[in-house]
């Protein structure tokens, strides 16, 4: 097919994307197109990303450090922050050792395809992250998809597949396009109960869950039981990158046979700092303000929402989807709040099944409580023109 024909099928299909060009900080208000809008599409959740103690903290290592790491750690070496960075995501979620990757999605694909392989079963929820799916597609073993969040659905898979080789178990901890939680007790036991290894990819939960921000297995209490935690740093952390918090054991095959750990150029030093900087604010008194007032703004948005007769799914967190079902009137939606000065995504195809086409709002702590509110109210007119309420 030629490339011309291809984009005119996605554009029929109503699946066409393409990006909005931003002026200026990643902030509550954003300079879209020269017009300041309401940020509710951010991952942003804490505000750290224009946070001056990271700024500072990245400005003073590139001083010091100069802007590259130069090569893979396993060529060039490591650098005395990817070793302080290693540490803190250690001590943070409580693990023997912790392992930097260059994104999420490079810590998905490397750690999952290190792990497993020919003979192995990977078994992955339904709703868990493009790339954990990716990473199990390039690992090779059998990849075992089960329904969302049923843990009683995975026992039964765990039994009849069980396999001769190693089993790892992964789910997302708080859910992206849709905002619940995994069941990660039900998980670890029925990781413990089948010797499975348990993989908690917590991209949306690090920083902000829990009462010191470890994420979904502090706020279920089963910090110790998880095997690999992954984490990132580009969202609630204000920063870039990823890691892996694990034992001293698994840290050692991960730099093995991690390929997007091996053949990547490492974080450079300005995100390192940046992340280490994100590290220290999270853990501090600082940091428990910023995730009470994430916390309050998120129940006053879904109350907001919910009453005006919104679904919001099942979403306990900062991130609210606004079920809309189908893919036109979704983006019809997210184009006329901009016009109404929110800018909120649209989530179509293959991010969410078809039929499941949502809104995904993300509440910041930084948001007041006015723009919350303002921003709930032009929701409710705009869905009633569209009849979604
Ligand atoms: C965003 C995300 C990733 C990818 O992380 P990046 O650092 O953005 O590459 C992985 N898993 C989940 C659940 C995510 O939401």
């Amino acid at each position: 097919m030629r490339i011309r024909e291809e984009l005119e099928q996605i554009r029929k299909k109503g699946l066409y994307r393409s990006t909005r060009l931003i002026g200026g900080r990643q902030s509550t208000r954003v300079l879209l197109d020269g017009r300041e809008v309401l940020m509710l599409c951010s991952n942003n959740y804490l505000g750290l990303a224009d946070h001056p103690a990271l700024s500072r903290a990245a400005t003073a290592a590139t001083e010091r450090y100069g802007t590259s790491s130069g090569a893979s750690r396993l060529v060039s070496g490591t650098m005395e922050l990817h070793q302080q960075l290693e540490a803190g995501v250690a001590s943070f979620k409580q693990t023997g050792a912790g392992l930097a990757f260059n994104s999420g999605y490079c810590a998905n694909t490397g750690i999952i395809a290190a792990l497993a392989g020919r003979g192995d079963v990977i078994f992955s929820d339904r709703l868990n992250h493009a790339s954990i799916v990716d990473g199990a597609l390039l690992s090779g073993a059998r990849l075992v998809r089960y329904p969302h969040c049923d843990h009683g659905a995975l026992e039964r898979l765990l039994a009849k597949h069980r396999g001769t080789g190693r089993c790892l178990i992964v789910s997302d901890g708080v859910f992206s396009m849709d905002g619940d939680i995994a069941p990660l007790r039900e998980l670890v036991s029925l990781k413990k109960a089948h010797d499975a290894l348990l993989m908690v990819d917590d991209a949306h939960g690090s920083g902000v869950l829990g009462s010191n921000g470890r994420g979904c297995a502090e706020l279920l209490a089963v910090m110790g039981d998880v095997d690999i935690h992954m984490g990132t740093f580009g969202k609630a952390l204000g920063s870039f990158g990823a890691y892996a918090a694990i034992s001293a054991e698994l840290r050692e095959l991960l730099v093995n046979r991690a390929r997007s750990f091996i053949f990547s150029t490492s974080l450079p030093p300005a995100v390192l700092a940046a992340s280490l900087a994100a590290l220290e604010l999270v853990r501090s008194p600082e940091g428990r303000e910023l995730r009470e007032r994430l916390s309050a703004n998120t129940s006053l948005f879904k109350r907001l929402l919910n009453d005006a007769g919104f679904s919001t799914g099942n979403a306990t967190t900062q991130i609210v989807p606004i079920m809309c079902g189908d893919a036109e009137v979704t983006m019809r939606f997210s184009e006329q709040l901009l016009e109404n000065g929110i800018f909120v995504q649209g989530i179509r195809p293959p991010t969410v099944p078809a039929g499941a086409c949502r809104l995904r709002c993300t509440v910041m702590a930084t948001h007041t409580q006015e723009e919350l509110t303002w921003a709930a109210e032009r929701i409710t007119v705009v869905a009633r023109r569209l009849g979604v309420i």
